[in-house]
């Protein structure tokens, strides 16, 4: 894309319009024209044809200090919607969310039991159907599908999954041909951090823990996402469980869900107050203090389905890292994610929302080259 051409200009300025409409309530033409640094006429060209396009609108008026009343603007929730589709070890989950990340349906398939990866992606492409029968016609931008995986770099191929037996699944070429929209495939940890939102102070460094299924870290610092590739989950932590991986005393034998509970259908925040957790909450605070005297970073955000931590469990949890960490790594506050326990399923809409719609990450590329 070539900045200097207007059509160029027009588009960034209207994914700017509407990413500013997106996160601040009842925003004036006038405040929007001022926070962009751009004409009134050209401001209110750009509202005008989105307000066309129905998916912002005018809502009731503001008052002003110079008495004159401005309108108010607001994104048309339900004007748009997108696919998201989250795969799981043990479950896929399929959903439709509209702009504003609300989820309208949402439908649990299980992930298992598929004899080969034609099977298994048949099995999703039924459940999108099933979800996409419900959207009003053209409303679709397109869908996401998230999966704690190796994915290609054009991010279209599955290459290597540990709880699917086949490698190399041309997943995005698959559901574009048999759903007919565009498609994008991401790594779920990706996803969760993306959606996380995680702006923090610059130069200030986060370690990211997806906290679930699979344990799985990433740090992130300005914005940019370095996934530490699977291995936080694999620290040797304890003398005993055997993990998936073939290992004793991993991190994830002991503190995952699948570790924790014996149920297939648990989730974490089913289970905080069933299960005795010391172990589990021990051997995460010698693998953060491990990870502290190895990357430095400033803050723990604990998300996927450990974002639903009680405090109890949580100030425990601090209080062990407190006694195990490191007196010479930098100190780091232990904080839950926002997003909840459907985490996973979000992040999968958020990025879908944000590589189709909003194109945000774009804008961070454009504002650093400006
Ligand atoms: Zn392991």
């Amino acid at each position: 894309m070539k900045l200097s051409q207007p059509q160029s200009a027009r588009s960034i300025n209207n994914y700017r319009v509407l990413n500013l409409v997106r996160r601040k309530d009842r925003l004036s033409k006038a405040e929007l024209s001022r926070l962009l640094s751009l004409n009134k006429v050209s401001t209110g060209e750009i509202v005008d044809s989105l307000i066309e396009q129905g998916v912002i609108r005018e809502t009731g008026k503001l008052a002003s200090s110079n008495g004159r009343r401005a309108t108010a603007l607001e994104l048309v929730r339900s004007s748009r919607l997108v696919l998201a589709v989250d795969i799981g070890p043990k479950f896929c989950i399929i959903a439709l969310a509209n702009l504003g990340l609300e989820l309208i349906r949402f439908e649990r398939i299980p992930t298992e039991s598929h004899k080969t990866p034609e099977d298994f992606c048949v099995s999703i492409i039924k459940s999108c159907m099933r979800t996409i029968k419900l959207a009003p016609k053209d409303s679709i931008l397109g869908m996401a599908i998230t999966i704690p995986a190796g994915i290609s770099s054009d991010r279209k191929t599955i290459e290597r999954c540990s709880f699917l037996p086949w490698g190399e699944i041309p997943i995005v070429e698959v559901m574009e041909k048999a759903l007919g929209i565009h498609a994008v495939l991401s790594n779920s940890l990706e996803a969760l951090v993306l959606a996380e939102n995680l702006d923090g102070e610059a130069g200030k460094c986060v370690f990211y823990v997806d906290w679930g299924e699979r344990i799985d870290a990433a740090l992130v610092k300005n914005k940019k996402v370095y996934s530490l590739l699977g291995a936080f989950g694999h620290l040797k932590v304890s003398q005993t469980g055997l993990c998936t991986c073939g290992q004793i005393g991993c991190l994830e034998a002991v503190a995952s869900t699948w570790a924790l509970s014996q149920s297939p259908d648990a989730s974490l925040k089913d289970i905080w107050d069933k299960v005795p957790l010391g172990q589990a909450l021990d051997a995460m605070a010698t693998a953060f203090a491990l990870a502290s005297q190895v990357c430095g970073f400033d803050t723990i955000v604990i998300g996927g389905q450990g974002s639903t931590i009680p405090d109890g469990p949580l100030s425990k949890l601090t209080e062990l890292f407190d006694k195990y960490h490191h007196p010479y790594a930098s100190e780091a506050v232990i904080l839950r994610s926002a997003l909840g326990e459907k985490a996973n399923i979000i992040a999968a809409a958020d990025y879908a929302l944000d590589q189709f719609f909003f194109h945000s990450g774009f804008l961070v590329g454009v504002e650093e080259m400006l």
